[in-house]
């Protein structure tokens, strides 16, 4: 068994399989990639050549056109395929719709690279599956003993329960537009909130494409200023650029809300003017992290990017052989959109 260090390399593009002749979530345009999801850092346009799952090649073309996708190639999950001179399988990661961890066998060799995961339940996609291997190359976005993610039923819980304790406002949610605003709605739909839900234009499309894709969302209400007497007492999402601009401020008496993993920072819901931050995150916690690599066993671990410090740190004190790889141009997305409001 030749070590994955010799056949699975870092390069600048991301990260190269050599016998298999392709990059996995490339951040430059190649001329063959395997993508595990559609968020915009692992999903880029301008490739040759694009295996991905059938949702992510459909939240693909809706984010990025139908040219962008001409020459895709859907895998289901499960479906083993010869590439070159390995063995590919995708399996669920339980990130958002499509999402997938690439499951690579060469030379008696198996090596799982998890894309962004979770093992948190989401109606809105299959769960991660645990595939035991002998290299497993995680994201460590929340690799930090201070990022645990409370149950999101009881996050949406509390934003139920300010709905009922102020009537007379609106309650405007942000939200990233791919994962996080289709959750957020089944949660809803789950803890018995039947009423149409209302949403920004923007997050209008993607949820378009998860209905088509077989997940039942409810009635959905175009949000628009001209309507601002509808939408009291109800609830409004909104991309995180339009709830910090003025746009939300025209509402009645908003209530500003935000979901996503960084709403455990106090200080960001601060700058962000959130009075209602909720926890809710697509991203393995600390806890997720380091229970996915104890049950995976795999003798070594790479870290894509995040911080990958402290998980590797506390991987090497269970005599886990950890690497940081570095890889540039990935961000969290609830980060990254917050980023382009700024
Ligand atoms: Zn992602
Ligand atoms: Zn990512």
């Amino acid at each position: 068994m030749a070590h994955p260090s010799r056949w699975l390399k870092p390069l600048p593009q991301g990260l190269w399989c050599e016998p298999g002749g392709f990059f996995i979530d490339p951040t430059r345009a190649v001329d063959r990639a395997v993508v595990t999801h559609a968020h915009s850092d692992h999903a880029r346009p301008g490739h040759g050549a694009v295996l991905a799952t059938p949702a992510t090649i459909a939240l693909m073309r809706a984010r990025l056109g139908a040219e962008a996708c001409r020459s895709c190639q859907p895998l289901p999950t499960g479906t083993p395929l010869h590439v070159g001179d390995v063995e590919l399988v995708l399996q669920p990661a339980g990130h958002v719709l499509g999402s997938a961890q690439v499951v690579i066998t060469h030379d008696n060799c198996r090596v799982v690279i998890s894309g962004d995961y979770k093992r948190a339940a989401d109606p809105t996609c299959d769960a991660f599956v645990p595939v035991p291997c002998d290299l497993f190359v995680t994201e460590a976005t929340f690799a930090l003993p201070v990022f645990r993610h409370p149950p999101a039923t009881a996050e949406i819980g509390r934003l139920l329960a300010s709905v009922a304790l102020f009537g007379e406002r609106t309650h405007v949610v942000g939200c990233y537009s791919l994962g996080k605003c289709q959750r957020l709605i089944a949660l809803l739909r789950a803890a018995g909130w039947d009423r149409p839900i209302f949403l920004h234009g923007a997050l209008v499309p993607l949820c378009r494409v998860y209905e088509e894709q077989g997940v039942r969302l409810g009635p959905l209400r175009p949000a628009t200023v001209a309507a601002r007497a509808d939408l009291v007492g109800g609830i409004v999402l909104a991309p995180p650029s339009a709830v910090a601009d003025r746009w939300a401020r025209r509402l009645a008496e908003p209530v500003i809300a935000m979901a996503s993993g960084w709403m455990r920072v106090r200080q960001r819901a601060r700058q962000g003017g959130v009075e209602l931050p909720l926890v809710i995150s697509d991203h393995a916690d600390w806890d997720e992290l380091n229970a996915t690599i104890d049950e995976l066993a795999a003798p070594e671990v790479w870290v894509t990017h995040g911080r990958e410090e402290a998980l590797i740190h506390a991987i090497g004190l269970r005599g886990v052989k950890g690497r940081a790889l570095g890889l540039l141009g990935y961000g969290d997305e609830d980060d990254t959109e917050a980023e382009a409001a700024a």
